[in-house]
């Protein structure tokens, strides 16, 4: 049977729909709209895109934007200094750094100089090592998207083929601070056995085969083929990769779908599945930090 498809457009549009309307609630109460600030360095023509549609988003759901473009040529102290101003205000609850940074900045230096209380992406060693201990706080924006997902897969299928998450053997392939690390301590939470695979785990396929839950985040085109996923597994494509084929660019993920589809239980696509849910949990991650703010929780005011 093939798989159910995940269609994380929907849930991120039904997720934004709920945050537009907290939104419009909490700025009533406090008489400000939440603050999202982004910062571009250089003329990545993705992240242009990337930042374009976060913005676009932001401000649907009556959150304030802004942008702060640098130069590519940008000095790390220069762009230190537009974080130090950032930090700062008081009209901006959350910052976000778009990587890639230019590869003469030190990204962990600009990372842990925003403040844990305004880090919207969760990348700060703070909220890196609060999620780690199990008491996360904010968390990265992508692991998180596809937290939401599984949980909306799993909690509502309704012939219960897929089971609950609690319990299930989740393979994680990627390591990175960013999705794989986070995205297996979220799981580790969500009382799954968590296995955390990466370029030197021996016999992948083996170990992917085992997987109740596949999270693919690698950065390598279709690598994950139908044949490593166990039948009726639930398969999270996190990979966003552009390709040539037959003389036309399109996108693909880390699994190849085609293959993949026929064998998993479900499966998220590449376009229209993790990437909008990373997006609507930024402008979460915005909302959160703007609350607790307010609520003095942080204990900034
Ligand atoms: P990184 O390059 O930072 O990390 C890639 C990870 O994959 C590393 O841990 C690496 O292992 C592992 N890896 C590389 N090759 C292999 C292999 N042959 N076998 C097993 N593991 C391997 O990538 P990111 O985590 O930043 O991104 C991963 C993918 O997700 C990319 O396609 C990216 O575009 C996409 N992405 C999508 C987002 C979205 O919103 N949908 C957001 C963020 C990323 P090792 O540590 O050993 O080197």
């Amino acid at each position: 049977m093939p798989a159910k498809i995940i269609d994380g457009k929907e849930l991120a549009r039904r997720t934004r729909e709920q945050l537009a309307v907290t939104v419009a609630e909490l700025t009533e109460t406090f008489g400000s709209a939440p603050g999202l600030a982004a910062i571009l360095v250089g003329d990545d023509a993705a992240s242009e895109t990337y930042v374009r549609t976060k913005r676009r988003q932001a401000t649907e759901c009556g959150i304030r934007s802004t942008a702060h473009r640098l130069a590519g040529d940008t000095t790390e102290a220069d762009l230190l200094e537009v974080v130090r101003g950032l930090n700062a205000d008081d009209a901006v609850d959350a910052i976000l750094v778009q990587l890639p940074l230019p590869r003469h900045i030190a990204i962990r230096r600009v990372l842990d100089s925003v403040l844990p209380y305004k880090d919207v992406d969760g990348f700060h060693s703070r909220n890196a090592g609060l999620l780690a201990v199990g008491q996360a706080e904010t968390v990265p924006c992508t692991p998180r998207g596809c937290l939401a997902l599984l949980r909306d897969t799993h909690g509502d299928d309704e012939a219960g083929r897929l089971g609950k998450l609690a319990g299930q053997h989740a393979v994680v392939v990627g390591r990175s601070s960013i999705v794989g690390r986070p995205m297996a301590a979220l799981l580790t939470a969500e009382n799954c056995t968590v296995t955390l695979a990466h370029s030197r785990t021996r016999n992948l396929p083996e170990v992917c085969q085992q997987a109740d839950v596949l999270v693919a985040a690698v950065g390598r085109p279709e690598m994950v083929r139908g044949e490593w996923v166990r039948p009726g597994a639930t398969v999270i494509d996190v990979g966003i990769n552009r390709v040539e084929r037959d003389g036309v660019s399109r996108l693909v993920g880390d699994v190849a779908f085609d293959e993949a589809s026929e064998i998993a239980g479900a499966i998220t696509p590449v376009p229209g599945g993790v990437g909008p849910m990373t997006v609507a949990y930024l402008l979460h991650n915005t909302v959160e930090l703007y609350r607790r703010r307010r609520a003095g929780e942080s204990g900034s005011g």
